[in-house]
């Protein structure tokens, strides 16, 4: 099984930012490895999470490529 959590604190809710807009972000949790979006959509609609964006813990400092919590 892979973690699928944050690797500090194991939590399993992220967000992922608009590399255009910085305000602009996607709040996701991780579930058996399946996107479920959460709050408010982003402008736009949902941001693309793909294997190398940049993924923030919800609850910590902790920030990585996605890719990370799937290894
Ligand atoms: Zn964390």
């Amino acid at each position: 099984m892979p973690t699928e959590k944050c690797p500090d604190c194991g939590c399993c809710h992220f967000y992922v930012k608009d590399p255009d807009d910085q305000y602009n972000i996607s709040e996701f949790e991780l579930v058996e490895g399946e996107i479920i979006y959460s709050g408010e959509e982003a402008e736009g609609g949902h941001l693309k999470v793909d294997e190398e964006t940049e993924t923030f813990c919800d609850k910590c400092a902790w920030h990585d490529q996605f890719k990370v919590l799937k290894s």
